[in-house]
């Protein structure tokens, strides 16, 4: 198992795999287990490496994990495999925005995919998500980027870090959820889902 994170951070580095930061996924894995979180669903497999660490937190611990690329797709079955996680990891090869998800609800949301798109994932996942459920969210700080979006000279990247700063103000302003930001790794967000009857 060991060996396998270090293959995987390797395999990350020498093919600009953007996989999340040690502190990052070391905070979310006491989260699971502070909270005694069963199931979760990712939205951003890539090769498997979140999936993974945060399926090794407990025995009973599942995870559906979603992956649109084909590549990082094969990736990601290959290192579950490798593992002996086909029980506890289900990979999903599709577009999240796409995913038809039934009869099912999870105790964490884990939000790791394109960063243009995370109010859309936010807004169609909720609905899985159990009664004071939880929906994580990776790269709010995008390398430093953000909150200076009016600075940024490339057009590409001023858009995208635009959409982060928006997807910011609307967890703030989300009467549904209590959110806190976190300064660690590369910026995260929790969110948890408030009681209905108060
Ligand atoms: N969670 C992983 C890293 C994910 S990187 C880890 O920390 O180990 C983000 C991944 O999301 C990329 O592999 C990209 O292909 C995928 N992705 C982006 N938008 C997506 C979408 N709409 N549906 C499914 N996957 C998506
Ligand atoms: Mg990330």
């Amino acid at each position: 198992m060991k060996d396998l994170i270090i293959e995987m951070e390797q395999y990350a580095s020498l093919h600009n795999v953007p996989i999340i930061e040690k502190e990052s996924i070391t905070f979310i894995m006491k989260y699971i287990k502070a909270n005694k979180i069963k199931n979760i669903l990712e939205i951003g497999s890539a090769i498997g490496y979140s999936a993974i660490l945060m399926a090794s937190t407990a025995q009973d611990v599942t995870v559906t994990t979603i992956e649109r690329d084909d590549t990082r797709y094969m990736e990601c079955l290959k290192n579950v495999k490798k593992c002996g996680f086909e029980q506890k990891i289900n990979v999903v090869f599709q577009d999240a925005l796409d995913v038809n998800l039934t009869d099912v609800s999870y105790d964490l949301i884990f939000i790791d995919a394109a960063k243009s798109q995370s109010i859309k994932f936010f807004e169609k996942f909720k609905y899985f998500l159990k009664d004071n459920g939880t929906i994580i969210t990776d790269n709010l700080k995008f390398h430093g980027n953000v909150g200076k979006s009016s600075e940024i000279e490339s057009k590409n990247l001023r858009s995208l870090v635009g959409k982060i700063e928006n997807y910011i103000e609307f967890l703030k302003n989300n009467p549904e959820f209590e959110t806190k930001f976190y300064n660690v790794g590369d910026g995260l967000s929790v969110s948890v889902k408030k009681d209905e009857k108060k």
